[in-house]
């Protein structure tokens, strides 16, 4: 199945982390003057402000507020830093209602200290401890799978196969995945993975960067869409393919782009969005 390129900018969300050199009141207008529909809210970009506040401002602008990043990291060896995760996990879930977004996306961690299924195991618990607040408060869990690169500390879940069996496992409708491009497009069940969360209607969420060859650093120099190797209008087109019709989010770390005159990077952004999702 192929699908043309978006050719508007209906279901483009931008994550405050890719315009960071901005606080949010400038990415909330500046998304908005550029046409931009949706903004993923990292939480230091709501450092010192009234969260409530924020998120009205953010949609008198005409945005809407996709999803709040980020929760997770649970698993310690050591039992009291399982906990102090909890109550940050419980934190973001009441931060994420006061902001008015209706999903948290969660890296879900990982100790180097232990195995990676020990950790599986605690990330497991921690999801189904922190459920009822979620529930009560209406906000969605998003598992997002991360590169195995990053298996040693940030998180244990590293195809969307595991995501999968996770949500399933614990099965209820708070909890799902959420899909990057970043970090999946090696992954050759990816196809298969991506249909199996459409049938059990737990696709939450859907990133999209690129990742460029050679890539200078393991975290912060991520792509525009079309500047690297991941087939990323494939990866949309099976995405389309499950009936999502969620917003395809930018999230792009990047200390070059960051260095950049922020406007002309999201006249970049936009183009790229255009030309290769
Ligand atoms: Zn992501």
């Amino acid at each position: 199945m192929s699908i043309a390129p978006y050719t508007d900018l209906s279901r483009l969300c931008i994550h405050t982390i890719t315009t960071k050199p901005w606080d949010i009141e400038t990415a909330a207008r500046r998304y908005a003057a550029a046409g931009v529909k949706g903004i993923t809210v990292w939480r230091d970009a709501l450092e010192g402000r009234d969260i409530r506040q924020t998120g009205n401002m953010l949609r008198n602008e005409g945005l809407s507020i996709v999803s709040l990043c980020r929760g997770g990291f649970f698993p310690a060896t050591d039992k009291n830093k399982r906990k102090l995760a909890i109550d940050d996990n419980r934190k973001a879930i009441e931060e994420a209602a006061a902001l008015g977004t209706s999903l948290i996306v969660l890296v879900c961690g990982a100790d180097p200290a232990q195995n990676l299924e020990d950790s599986r195991k605690q990330i497991q618990e921690g999801i189904e401890t922190v459920l009822p607040e979620a529930a009560a408060t209406g906000v969605k869990l998003a598992i997002e799978p991360l590169h195995p690169m990053y298996a040693d500390t940030r998180s244990a879940i590293n195809t969307l196969a595991q995501a999968n069996d996770m949500a399933e496992a614990i099965h209820s409708p708070w909890v799902g995945v959420a899909v990057d491009v970043y970090h999946l497009w090696w992954d050759p069940a990816l196809e298969q993975e991506i249909k199996r969360c459409g049938e059990n209607d737990h696709l939450f969420a859907f990133h999209v960067c690129d990742w460029k060859s050679p890539t200078t650093d393991m975290l912060l120099d991520r792509g525009l869409m079309g500047e690297g190797c991941i087939p990323v209008r494939q990866i949309c087109s099976w995405v389309e393919a499950t009936g999502f019709t969620g917003f395809n989010e930018v999230e792009i770390f990047s200390t070059q782009y960051w260095k950049e005159d922020q406007p002309v990077f999201l006249e970049k952004i936009i183009k790229a969005y255009k030309e290769h999702t």
